[in-house]
């Protein structure tokens, strides 16, 4: 696996977990996210720390992030799936 940045995937954003200096893997993860009581999952790639379980997002990643959970808030939701309903148990 040596030989630089040339191969396709995205350059690591870290190295090393910045919170322990555990390894991270790119991973792909099902993220919760929430906005006005409406909830939505989305999956993403995540560098997650094989230490501690740290999640670590790319800039690209979070603003999807954002940009979901302001949907969520606005009630824009026409491209959203529905998969089920929430609860909130006691
Ligand atoms: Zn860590």
């Amino acid at each position: 696996m040596a030989g630089g940045f040339e191969n396709e995937e995205a350059m690591k954003l870290f190295e090393k977990c910045p919170l322990c200096g555990g390894e991270v893997v790119e991973k792909e993860v099902e993220k919760l996210l929430k906005g006005d009581g409406n909830t939505a999952i989305v999956k993403v790639k995540a560098e997650v720390c094989h230490h501690c379980g740290e999640r670590l997002y790319s800039p690209d990643v979070i603003a999807k992030f954002e940009d979901i959970r302001k949907r969520l808030k606005d009630g824009k939701i026409e491209n959203f799936v529905e998969i089920g309903k929430s609860y909130q148990a006691a």
